[in-house]
């Protein structure tokens, strides 16, 4: 593994394909490394993921010069190109890639039909990977040195579904409690289904010493005829809220995170005073916004009533000041608080640290940057106490390793 393209013999591209912009940032990457393998510095090609799944003929057609196309999990067709034929056991972080923070997939596909949404044609059916599989790679993750492990899937809420009756989210972290309790290491959620969370996970979650009280739930919208039109069931704007406002009455300082779609075909401006009314009552930590994109093939996409662009950017606009407000005002309850950080990168030579609270996942929210008078290692947990407040990051000082 070498950490740029001048030092590779070969090259694989890992696509997404779900929404327009991730089909054009994935064909760019792939144009400029088809320009490589053609002079014939690069001597491999690789094009692998969701794109090729989406996508195959066309990328076969375009793209003659790429030595490999698999699909999602595909591992036996790429080591075959690559490797002639075997599968290596061993496996090695990617260059840049932070051992002490990772990603713990624990299951793959969705059943859920949201009406815009490509990824269940794209990852097939839910396929939970059974608890046993997940503890052993959780353990083996930890003897790499991870002290942050975020559960990741298409939708977590919907894991072990498929596995029966005695299986869910709230029994796999049970298990995780009892394997893990007492090490010095946290877990965080990302990406639960609104409709699928009950009470009884969110308690779950805010008891435990393991799971931060941190939760990601897209609501994608607050208007109950435009979530019904998306076919997002269950998640109804009011629901949602409660859900919210339950989790701060067991923890004031439990930091949410959700996503919104605006310019859903149908959506009026009444709808959209919905969104902003939901957005001032519920004081979300982080909200990311996406304009509704017509994907090919979902029946959003020939739905009647589709939102003019100039539209669905003036929205998108109000939505990200109006949050802006927000967050700064969730960012400022924390001044003056001295929160445990999971050091990210150390600059000793220039006096500060980066890192990340249980508020802070990796790469989607903010950071928290504290000046510091002795090194501390990348990976290390320190005390920080926060002097200030911006938008999206916190500032402050190292106060106890
Ligand atoms: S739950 Fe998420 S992945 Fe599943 S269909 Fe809906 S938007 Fe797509």
């Amino acid at each position: 593994m070498v950490s740029s393209t001048d030092e590779a013999d070969g090259a694989i591209v890992n696509t997404c394909g779900f929404i327009a912009p991730a089909v054009e940032e994935s064909i760019d990457a792939i144009l400029d490394l088809e320009i490589l393998r053609r002079s014939g510095k690069l001597k491999f090609l690789g094009i692998v993921g969701c794109l090729v799944n989406r996508y195959e003929k066309d990328l076969r057609s375009e793209i003659p010069s790429a030595d490999l196309f698999a699909r999602v999990g595909d591992l036996e067709t790429i080591a075959k190109a690559m490797n002639g034929g075997s599968l290596c056991q061993d496996r090695v972080l990617l260059p840049g890639s932070p051992a002490w923070t990772r990603y713990l997939k624990i299951s793959e596909g969705c059943d859920n039909r949201c009406s815009y949404c490509t990824i269940p044609g794209i990852r097939g059916r839910l396929a939970s990977v059974p608890p046993e599989e997940v503890y052993r790679e959780a353990a083996r993750l930890v003897s790499e040195g991870a002290k942050e492990i975020c559960l990741v899937a298409q939708d977590l809420s919907a894991y072990g579904r498929d596995l029966g009756d005695r299986v869910d989210l709230g029994v796999l972290i049970d298990g995780f409690e009892d394997r893990f309790r007492g090490e010095d290491l946290w877990f965080r959620l990302l990406y639960l289904h609104p409709g699928r969370v009950g009470r009884g996970l969110i308690e779950r979650v805010a008891s435990s010493d393991l799971f931060l009280n941190y939760m990601d739930l897209p609501v994608q919208h607050a208007s109950n005829r435009v979530l019904e039109a998306m076919n997002r069931g269950g998640s109804e704007g009011d629901r949602a809220l409660g859900l919210f406002s339950f989790a701060r009455s067991l923890d004031p300082r439990f930091a949410l995170r959700t996503t919104l779609m605006v310019g859903f075909p149908g959506e009026t401006d009444e709808d959209f005073e919905i969104l902003l009314e939901f957005l001032q009552t519920a004081l979300i930590d982080r909200v990311g916004v996406f304009p509704f994109y017509p994907e090919e093939g979902t029946p959003a996409a020939e739905m009647e009533g589709q939102v003019v662009e100039e539209v669905k950017m003036e929205r998108m606009e109000r939505l990200f000041s109006l949050q802006e407000r927000i967050s700064y005002e969730r960012q400022r309850t924390f001044e003056g608080e001295v929160l445990k950080v999971l050091v990210d990168e150390c600059h000793p030579g220039e006096g500060y640290l980066e890192g990340r609270s249980f508020r802070e996942a990796p790469e989607v929210d903010g950071v928290v940057e504290a000046s510091l008078k002795t090194a501390v290692r990348p990976g290390e947990f320190v005390k920080v106490k926060v002097l200030e407040a911006l938008e999206h990051d916190l500032v402050g000082e190292v106060v106890a390793p």
